[in-house]
């Protein structure tokens, strides 16, 4: 073999490599060797002093397991925490690095042991192989090396090469592999993005897909094989949008068109069909673009951008499918029980396993308004987000607990955890059977007060539990919702669409639309309100709604069309003075004018109504309430501005308690105030859905509570057991006292009268 004699890592240059590569495994010899000899044909290739594998072990270390150029007893000695140094960093964050001068890097970390302070510059890529970062390749320069583009491209070639030749062999893996670490039981944490509990077995997502062939021996024909299985794949999602389940409406269905859409996309046919010429087989090309599309994920906060490459990474699983004839195999051998696991899935990759058998999934990545999360919801699985390291951590059919009311994950868990998991689930089983039963019956204290129950919405989705949880309405629809998960702002007839819909959905039972409440913690993708240093304080809801009324406009114009015959109820957010409110429904006001003129049908009546969650608004409710026709209590912000202490800052999450004296005082002055004058208050914070939280609320004289619809049932049984009239009285003492918080003395109050808390 002869070493280039320049930088020659074109097309030809990489399919050379490639060949040499997989020859010299195919040669024999011991790992060690093999790997020795896979460092060195690099570095020759590569021009580069330095060649060395880094393995993953334990999901948590990299150990150097081969070096051309470092210090041979460094082998097996080095090791660098998954971050740690710039190994660490390229394994951690799945994207290469290149650097000119890599010792004036923050994470450069010096290791004496490896002699490698003479090299300065250095590339390096991570090893990946179905999503995982299984070790990483770095080359490293004497000089200050600046290397481009392509050499990183056809390091990550390489790379990509040697994930799968390694993982035939098993040459990253070591005999005591199976030892220590990974055994141990382990606890994550994400975000609960669907709720429910579930014991299974850890199934990575990505299992099955095994590639043999990575190396193509003929372009041309891969070119061919990869096009077929792109018209395969498109003919393929048709039919399972044209499937049942999938095929009636509600957003996950706009999702999965949308996502469709992106199967003819320009950008990554393209860097397929270049990977395909780099003398990849058409299914490592598919795996390759893949992996770019993680790393790319990784870095990105942007949640469009996320959900867009989201969905790229699911067709390239599909595309996989088709090119490996692996499409019906998937679905049998499913474990009874499966957990799956996976960095990020798209919402159809979801719809691809057997329904019966998933319990539960688990993602890396993931937010409340993912694609894929629409469509767990959809189908009632329990979902967490954002848990980092759940890929790297849990091994194929090990045990799983997944917690989707906390966001926590137990991998690996004792027998007695596990048993009390499953008693959890059967126990919550039987409760929703109860609850179940209770649904027709009235939400009636034991002495005869009605209280009215409602859930909040914000999806299609959430109105199907509108009936099955048993409740009265809708207290709070969400509409900024929509308006998240789409790319573009909604028009008026969309938006129209959108809420006829919903009033259809809802028949007899009323909705309380809220306008858009944007800014703080809910972003659009598509709207940059610019940087705020306090969002939540900041430029939102109806204080945009206000400076921009076109948008508001807009949104009351499409409500009042939607309403047309119906009845209509609009609740502005975050109104802070009567004045804003009185502004916000001249806004509307000229919307029924401009119907009018129009001879449009109108709604059969208007009622218009408004959250109460800035402190303020508490302070001028004479001059409001006799002018509006409802209010809704929006707990979630008004104890956020009471107290000063912002409600995403897990720091102050246990300082301050939603049952303070301070807190429950407000909310009875404001029910005192409201039933003076006749004006129906709503409270629609997540106070509302917790059985002791609703408990104290209705001890301070509210009469209607809206929630998540899950809530819906525990809460009823709370009111189905409630003497109100004492509980009027204890509510009154407990609030005299200057306690932090009530919480402990109405729970017992509660045990002792065997109130359902
Ligand atoms: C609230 O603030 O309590 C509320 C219901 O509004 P959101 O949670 O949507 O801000
Ligand atoms: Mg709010």
């Amino acid at each position: 073999m002869t070493a280039p004699t320049e930088f020659d890592h074109g097309w030809a240059g990489s399919r050379r490599l490639l060949r040499l590569l997989r020859d010299l495994m195919k040669a024999g010899g011991s790992s060690q060797e093999r790997l020795d000899r896979v460092v060195e044909l690099i570095a020759q290739d590569m021009v580069a002093e330095v060649c060395s594998i880094y393995a993953m072990r334990g999901g948590e270390v990299l150990e150097l397991f081969a070096s051309m150029g470092l210090k041979a007893s460094a082998v097996h000695k080095t090791r660098l925490q998954v971050n740690e140094g710039l190994v660490g960093l390229i394994a951690a964050q799945a994207r290469p690095v290149a650097l000119a001068d890599a010792q004036s890097h923050p994470n450069f970390a010096y290791r004496p042991e490896t002699g490698e302070e003479v090299y300065h510059s250095l590339m390096g890529v991570p090893i990946m192989r179905s999503g995982r970062v299984q070790g990483v390749l770095v080359v490293q320069n004497r000089t200050q090396r600046s290397y481009g583009e392509e050499e990183v491209e056809a390091l990550e070639t390489v790379a990509m090469v040697l994930a799968e030749l390694f993982a035939g062999d098993r040459l990253l893996e070591r005999a005591d592999d199976s030892a220590g670490s990974d055994l141990m039981p382990a606890r994550l944490s994400g975000i609960a993005l669907n709720q429910g509990l579930a014991v299974g077995l850890a199934v990575p997502h990505e299992r099955g897909i095994v590639i043999t062939q990575v190396v193509g021996e003929d372009p041309e024909a891969e070119r061919q094989r990869l096009d077929a299985a792109l018209g395969e794949m498109r003919a393929a999602l048709d039919a399972m949008l044209a499937r049942q389940e999938v095929a009636r409406a509600g957003e996950h269905r706009e999702v999965l068109e949308t996502y469709r859409m992106f199967a003819d996309d320009r950008g990554w046919l393209t860097r397929m069909h270049d990977a395909v010429r780099g003398g990849l087989t058409a299914e490592a090309s598919v795996q390759k673009v893949q992996n770019e599309t993680r790393a790319r994920m990784s870095a990105i906060k942007d949640p469009y951008l996320r959900a867009r490459l989201a969905d790229l990474d699911d067709l390239g699983n599909r595309l996989l499918h088709h090119l490996l004839g692996l499409e019906e195999k998937k679905r049998e051998d499913l474990p009874e029980n499966t957990v799956l696991i996976a960095h990020d899935l798209g919402p159809a990759e979801l719809l691809d396993y057997d329904q019966t058998r998933l319990r539960a999934v688990v993602l890396e990545q993931g937010s409340p308004t993912s694609h894929v999360a629409i469509v767990a919801r959809a189908l009632q699985i329990p979902m967490i987000g954002r848990c980092e390291g759940i890929t790297t951590q849990a091994g194929e059919g090990e045990d799983i607990i997944v917690d989707g009311e906390t966001g926590q994950v137990l991998l690996r868990p004792s027998h007695s955890v596990r048993a009390g998991f499953e008693d959890s689930i059967a126990h919550k089983e039987r409760q929703q059977a109860a609850y179940r039963a209770d649904r027709e019956l009235p939400a009636v204290t034991r002495d005869g007060a009605p209280i009215t129950l409602m859930i909040n919405a914000g999806l299609m989705i959430d109105l199907t539990h509108l009936d099955e949880a048993g409740a009265e309405g809708i207290g709070l629809y969400r509409t900024e919702v929509p308006f998240m998960i789409r790319d573009s702002f909604p028009g008026v007839e969309t938006q129209a669409d959108i809420y006829s819909r919903i009033l259809d959905h809802a028949g007899e039972k009323p909705v309380a639309f809220r306008t858009l409440d944007v800014g703080g913690d809910k972003l659009l993708p598509y709207w940059r309100g610019g940087h705020e240093d306090n969002p939540a304080m900041g430029w939102r809801a109806i204080r945009i709604g206000l400076d921009r009324p076109a948008l508001l406009r807009q949104q009351l114009r499409a409500l009042l069309r939607a309403a047309a015959g119906r009845s209509l109820s609009v609740m502005f957010p975050m109104i802070s003075d009567v004045a804003e409110f009185e502004a916000a429904r001249a806004l509307l006001q000229r919307e029924i004018d401009r119907q009018q003129t129009l001879d449009q049908r109108p709604p059969a009546e208007i009622k218009v109504g408004t959250m109460l969650e800035v402190p303020a608004l508490a302070l001028q409710l004479p001059q409001l309430l006799p002018r509006c026709d409802f209010l809704s209590l929006g707990s979630n912000d008004l104890v956020q501005f009471l107290f000063a202490a912002d409600r995403t800052n897990p720091r102050l999450a246990r300082r301050y308690d939603s049952l303070a004296p301070a807190v429950l005082s407000l909310v009875r002055d404001i029910a005192r105030h409201c039933d003076d004058h006749g004006v129906p208050l709503t409270v629609c914070g997540e106070m509302a859905g917790q059985p002791l939280e609703a408990l104290a609320l209705l001890g301070c004289g509210v009469r209607r509570l809206s929630m998540a619809p899950s809530f819906v049932g525990p809460v009823k049984t709370m009111v189905r057991s409630l003497e109100l009239d004492a509980l009027k009285d204890a509510i009154n003492q407990l609030l005299t006292l200057p306690d932090h918080s009530i919480r402990e003395k109405l729970r017992s109050y509660a045990v002792e009268r065997t109130i359902a808390i």
